[in-house]
């Protein structure tokens, strides 16, 4: 069966899914009402209205993540043989972002507590030739930025599954030198594909808007077509008015697992205010793939939270903590559609399912 053909299968719970409504559609009409569809006047306001979330002085919108950070690394002057830190417990994105560049990707290990990246491993990886950090807010809880930032590397701020998430009630974005986001159609909010830069440096965000958009310029250098367009911007002006209700049922689902699994042997995602709940992952003994299997027969998704560690596309085994995460880790059916009903269900039926392969 294929995966659409699956996730509409009636009573079936998917993994994961986007949270659209009317407000989407009719903002997403009036854009294609006015006959001017690409990148203009709603951009411009999704721009405005993201920084003021994040309480950043700019944003600039661009038309993915991986674009967002492509465009991150350039306007810090990144170059090609440079070092970037990156962890290994993240999807390719950022190895590819690097590799764009022709930068060496340095893949360190996580912290196995918060599963985030480790900024002990982060120190002892940096060299001469280090330029930036790339540090993502995994499954929403933030990263220990302050950590990060002691060693004085520039640091990017990855908040590509943290929207809205906070770190001191000062919301992700604001702590790193440049931070990323992405409007994927299954991340925090979306715009079907779509991303973000956000800082307070003019001169970065000055860089990034320049790069993205290759008309009318003066000079020529190398530059990009990574516009976002105004219908998407359209929806995702629409998503950020929802963001906070968004994540307020995130949280409320999350608290439903945290007791529904109070008394197992499992482990549950670190307890953190500034956690948004883009995953909600555990950890157990036990191979998650069968455990997937059983889950999927009973009509609920789940899925391994990455999909294969980034150190293990290089055959390098230095990074045990990812290693275990991954043998060890799963991710449940959370986000804003779905009912309370429904997580009841996931949960009822994972503890069956844990049961009967713990017995
Ligand atoms: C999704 C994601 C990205 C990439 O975003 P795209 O919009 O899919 O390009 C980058 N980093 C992290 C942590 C992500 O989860």
């Amino acid at each position: 069966m294929s995966k659409a053909s699956i996730n509409n299968r009636q009573g079936f719970i998917p993994h994961s899914r986007p949270t659209l409504g009317r407000e989407e559609q009719q903002n997403a009409v009036q854009v294609i009402e006015t006959g001017m569809i690409c990148q203009g006047e709603m951009v411009e306001r999704f721009e405005k209205k993201f920084a003021e979330k994040c309480g950043t002085a700019h944003a600039v919108c661009v038309n993915s993540g991986t674009s967002a950070l492509h465009l991150s690394l350039l306007a810090m002057g990144a170059k090609a043989d440079d070092e970037i830190i990156i962890p290994s417990y993240v999807c390719t994105a950022l190895l590819n972002a690097v590799s764009y560049i022709g930068a060496v990707p340095v893949v360190v290990d996580i912290d196995p507590a918060t599963l985030n990246i480790d900024p002990d491993h982060v120190k002892k990886s940096i060299t001469s030739r280090t330029k930036a950090v790339i540090a993502p807010h995994m499954f929403g809880l933030p990263a220990d930025m302050s950590a990060l930032l002691e060693s004085g590397i520039p640091v990017i701020e990855d908040c590509a599954q943290a929207v809205g998430g906070t770190i001191d009630e000062k919301p992700v974005g604001t702590a790193g030198h440049l931070a990323i986001f992405s409007f994927y159609a299954t991340k925090v909010m979306t715009t079907g594909e779509g991303g973000m830069v956000v800082s307070d440096s003019r001169e970065l965000i000055d860089g990034v808007r320049d790069l993205r958009e290759y008309d009318e310029k003066g000079d020529f250098k190398i530059r990009y077509n990574y516009k976002m367009t105004d219908v998407q911007a359209a929806i995702g002006l629409s998503q950020l008015e929802k963001l906070d209700g968004f994540i307020a049922k995130r949280r409320s689902i999350a608290d439903a697992y945290y007791k529904a699994f109070e008394t197992f042997n499992i482990v549950l995602p670190p307890r953190d205010t500034g956690h948004i709940f883009f995953r909600y992952v555990l950890s157990m003994d036990g191979d998650p793939e069968r455990i997937i299997r059983e889950l999927l027969a009973k009509g609920i998704g789940s899925a391994r939270p990455v999909y294969k560690p980034l150190h293990r596309y290089f055959s390098s085994n230095g990074c045990p903590n990812a290693d275990t995460a991954w043998d060890r880790s799963l991710s449940l059916p959370i986000y804003p559609s779905l009912s309370q009903e429904d997580a009841e269900r996931v949960a009822d039926v994972f503890a069956d399912v844990y049961n009967h392969n713990n017995k």
